[in-house]
């Protein structure tokens, strides 16, 4: 079992320094660029004492949020405009793992700024992330957007260039049949991309016979029923990615373990929090990821709630690294429904649904017809799939199904979303 190669690039990063010590000082430095720079933050922390004696002070600061964002981006920067070097308008789902809201009740989109600096460090982050699982030589196949300089496909290319790797710019899969051909011909030995378009790979009938290495699934939540698939259609090991465009892209990233996601910790603190209270969760418990960046320069972030639920391990990681390890996300807690007596999740129908045969992606939509909910889902289903073993599976694996009727449709096709999958609530409009 190697190492997290994030253990030896962090430290280096840090010059062998204390981790702690490290990050209190940079967000002692990120808190005063805010403060003085930031028309926002200048404002959100008038009042706060920022000369913090450590990180634990951290908890007197105010959150942010998503709505934050959303009310006014350019009063988060702290640069001129002329150090602005790219500008990411998360509606136009440039990133997988970030785009529109799950509340959709404001039409503003969120807008993240990056200088060249701050692009830089994603870079960094990606060369050394990737490296857990691509070696040089390697052929690699983007399946996310990266056309235009600084967007995620982009950054990854050219640090995989660096790694020693050769990265092929493809962008989401529209055609399983194209982007397989590809893959042959193109001799790909390690694929990143999507979880549902992956699966639409795998799922492909009479594919041709390829050999990969390494597939890395970059989402906030990647079913376990889905990685389960890819890993035996094409016999390798599938690592899972975290972050957000907030995060500047990255966040963590599985070791070879694959017992949660090794973080960026050099450059970003993260938090867990009680999503109701606020309080910090002690390790080992449930909670809201919130994150302050702390080499960022475009637009620092502080105490930035992310609406993923997780939890830190306190198990050490077999690999045998000091940093922390964050628990897979399963869900966010805006994308819960209240059903019966608990609550639901797409997680929930993930894990039913893309376990069963031929099943390549759905929608679902919670609807309230004559006082009883009702979950429509139209699926995407391979030729030859059938619809009845959806049902079943779903009453099988998800206990809330007893609380509402099922109605599942055939669709030919569900837009290939680089979005957050989500589950609809129609209930209160009916
Ligand atoms: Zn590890």
């Amino acid at each position: 079992m190697n190492l997290t190669p994030l253990e030896p690039w962090i430290s280096d990063k840090i010059d062998h320094a204390d981790l702690e010590e490290y990050q209190l000082q940079k967000l002692r430095d990120t808190l005063q660029l805010a403060r003085e720079k930031s028309r926002f933050y200048r404002h959100r922390l008038a009042d706060v004492p920022i000369d913090l004696a450590g990180l634990d002070d951290l908890t007197r600061l105010p959150f942010t949020t998503a709505d934050d964002l959303r009310a006014d981006p350019l009063s988060f920067v702290c640069v001129s405009q002329d150090d602005i070097q790219r500008v990411v308008t998360l509606d136009d789902a440039d990133f997988p793992l970030a785009t529109l809201s799950t509340s959709g009740t404001t039409g503003q989109p969120k807008r993240l700024y990056f200088t060249r600096e701050d692009q830089e460090l994603t870079i960094d982050f990606f060369h050394s992330g990737m490296s857990t699982f691509t070696a040089p030589g390697d052929r690699v196949l983007i399946l996310l957007l990266g056309e235009t300089p600084g967007s995620v496909g982009d950054l990854l290319a050219i640090a995989l260039t660096r790694l020693g790797a050769i990265p092929i710019k493809h962008g989401p899969v529209r055609d399983p049949a194209v982007t397989l051909d590809v893959m042959r011909r193109e001799k790909i030995t390690v694929l990143v991309g999507v979880p549902t378009h992956v699966l639409s790979l795998a799922r492909y009938p009479n594919a041709p016979p390829l050999s990969l290495k390494s597939i890395l699934l970059t989402t906030d939540h990647v079913s376990q029923a889905i990685k389960h698939v890819v890993e035996k259609r094409f016999a390798c090991r599938v690592y899972n990615h975290y972050g957000m465009t907030e995060m500047g892209l990255g966040g963590g990233v599985e070791c070879e373990a694959q017992q949660g996601y090794h973080l960026r910790e050099a450059d970003l603190l993260f938090e867990i929090i009680d999503p109701n209270t606020g309080a910090v969760q002690p390790d080992g418990e449930y909670g809201e990821v919130v994150f302050t960046t702390l080499t960022r320069r475009g637009m620092p972030l502080i105490r930035y709630r992310t609406g993923d639920m997780s939890r830190f391990i306190s198990e050490p990681c077999p690999c045998g690294t000091h940093l922390k390890m964050l628990e897979r996300i399963t869900h966010r807690w805006s994308g819960r429904i209240p059903v019966g007596a608990g609550y639901l999740t797409i997680a929930d129908l993930d894990e039913a649904l893309f376990a069963v045969d031929g099943v390549l992606n759905f929608t679902a939509a919670l609807t309230r017809e004559n006082s009883h909910d009702c979950l429509q889902l139209d699926v995407k289903i391979a030729d030859g799939g059938k619809l009845l073993p959806v049902v079943q599976a779903l009453s099988k694996a998800v206990p809330q199904s007893r609380y509402f009727d099922v109605r599942v449709s055939s669709v030919t096709d569900i837009p290939a979303s680089l979005a957050k999958r989500t589950i609809i609530d129609r209930r209160n409009r009916a």
